[in-house]
């Protein structure tokens, strides 16, 4: 059976990524679009996600690509009107509005899936298994990239509950929950702020776990020139990077992992396979990573951002 799609929040990432996902997928077919701007030809489009699901009830699921600080409410009413649902990350702007919505995915049986695009990486699974059952030394992440490049005018990502800089460190933080064998914590967290904006430019954090393994993690936005996206895992056989976002993978010097990514079709067969089985997947732990740094974050005011 093919899956009717409905996308709400029609920008940057369902333009990009989304659609051509969708697009390459088999089983699943882009319906209708809600999004306050438009759509794309020959796809009904509707202003809100309210009219779309009084007005397109044969919509079976609705993937919510917009940001974060209406996402949660979006979720509930589509659930409410039976649809299985796909959440961009961040899941929501807050941890505690993300339990309703699990109960009332139990409840309705229908799917929910906080999808992690970058756990889809291909040296995510491979750094896993290698990590498993390794003695780890120490960890260091550096997710380092130029705003003005990858976000160019949304203001929401400078809001609260845009998250600022962790908007691309979640992604770190998905996959460092992922592939590092025990459980880790946060112990120290710096957050920069620029003087005119709500949300942190750059973030210095340190974990720990139970072995007392130190963790450090930098992820900042004033990068410029070549952008960082690396894990570097110094273990008992030698060092694990995982580098350019998890297109590649090294063990010391020998590549284990060179490979374009497919995130987005393989978030959607993810997707599919969850509704097929008639369950939900929704890891919260990244976003819990993502609180602890604004609930233990020294704050540091650094000089004002503009967008020229
Ligand atoms: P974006 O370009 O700002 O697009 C968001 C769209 O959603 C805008 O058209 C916005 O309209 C619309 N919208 C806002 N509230 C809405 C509502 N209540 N109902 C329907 N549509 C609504 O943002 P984006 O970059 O695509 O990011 C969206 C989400 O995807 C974020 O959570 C982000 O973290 C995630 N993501 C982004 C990227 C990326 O590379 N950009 C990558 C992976 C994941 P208005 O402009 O009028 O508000």
């Amino acid at each position: 059976m093919t899956i009717r799609l409905a996308i709400a929040g029609f920008g940057k990432i369902a333009r990009d990524q989304h659609v051509p996902a969708v697009t390459a997928s088999d089983g699943i077919e882009l319906a209708a679009i809600a999004d306050p701007h438009g759509g794309i030809d020959g796809v009904a489009h509707y202003a809100t996600l309210d009219e779309l699901l009084a007005e397109a009830p044969e919509i079976d699921a609705v993937a919510l690509c917009t940001p974060p600080q209406v996402r949660g409410a979006l979720a509930a009413s589509a659930l409410r009107a039976g649809k299985h649902v796909l959440l961009e990350k961040p899941p929501g702007a807050t941890v505690s509005e993300l339990e309703p919505l699990i109960a009332m995915a139990r409840q309705t049986g229908r799917t929910l899936f906080a999808a992690w695009h970058s756990r889809f990486a291909p040296a995510v699974e491979p750094a896993r298994d290698f990590l498993a059952g390794r003695r780890i030394k120490s960890v260091v992440v550096e997710w380092k990239e130029d705003v003005r490049i990858w976000h160019p005018g949304q203001a929401w990502i400078w809001e609260p509950g845009g998250l600022g800089v962790f908007d691309p460190g979640i992604n770190a933080l998905s996959v460092m929950t992922r592939i590092l064998p025990y459980r880790f914590f946060l112990t120290r967290s710096e957050l920069s702020f620029p003087q005119n904006r709500a949300a942190p430019i750059a973030a210095d954090l340190v974990f720990s776990d139970e072995a007392s393994t130190v963790i450090r993690a930098e992820f900042d936005w004033r990068q410029t020139g070549q952008q960082t996206w690396d894990v570097r895992v110094e273990t008992d056989a030698g060092l694990l990077t995982f580098a350019a976002g998890g297109r590649r993978l090294l063990h010391d010097d020998r590549v284990l992992v060179d490979e374009k990514k497919s995130e987005y079709r393989l978030i959607y067969r993810r997707f599919a396979e969850l509704i097929a089985n008639g369950v939900s997947d929704v890891d919260l732990s990244p976003l819990v990573h993502v609180a602890d740094a604004f609930l233990l974050g020294r704050r540091r005011d650094v000089e004002p951002f503009d967008e020229v």
